[in-house]
């Protein structure tokens, strides 16, 4: 686990900056392998600024042929998030900030946490692939080889037709 970091803390480190190597599981996401990485905060006095890498592997089901295989994630990413007082009220409109609105993708209170487990769990979702194939050229399910019924639910109505009279007739005896 990650622990929060308090953001007037970090404005007394030197540098203003930390550095923190972790290898964790995220509760939230099933990994085959912890998650490793590195991140650097930094307080830039009027928003911070979250410089992470990170990799793990996963295992994913292909949407074409339904098997199951491992990928791996990478996350390498900076990100900067504002820092404003009114943040904790959703309701007020965020002052005026010295980064066009765009850069800033979260505002946070001055006074408040960063939460590194947080960050590193948004950023991984946003690893996982929008379309899982488990290769680009993935054939799908494999087709039944010639003559094999394709589902064995079917098995029973072949097998039923040719004399079903006859069948009924020795079952009643
Ligand atoms: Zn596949």
């Amino acid at each position: 686990m990650l622990e929060p970091i308090a953001i007037p803390r970090l404005a007394r480190l030197p540098g203003r900056t930390t550095h923190v190597v972790f290898e964790t599981h995220l509760p939230e996401v099933a990994t085959l392998v912890p998650v490793q990485g590195e991140m650097t905060l930094t307080h830039e006095g009027s928003y911070l600024r979250v410089q992470g890498r990170a990799k793990t592997i996963v295992t994913l089901v292909c949407g074409r042929c339904l098997e199951h295989f491992n990928q791996r994630l990478e996350v390498d990413t900076t990100e900067l998030i504002g820092l404003d007082a009114t943040a904790a009220n959703p309701n007020t409109r965020p002052a005026e900030q010295e980064l066009s609105p765009d850069e800033l993708v979260e505002v946070l209170p001055p006074d408040g946490t960063f939460d590194p487990q947080q960050w590193l769990h948004d950023h991984v979702c946003l690893a996982w692939p929008l379309v899982v194939r488990c290769s680009p050229n993935c054939p799908g399910i494999p087709a039944k080889a010639e003559g094999e019924l394709p589902d064995p639910r079917w098995a029973a109505l072949t097998s039923a037709w040719p004399a079903p009279v006859d069948q009924n007739h020795e079952l009643q005896h």
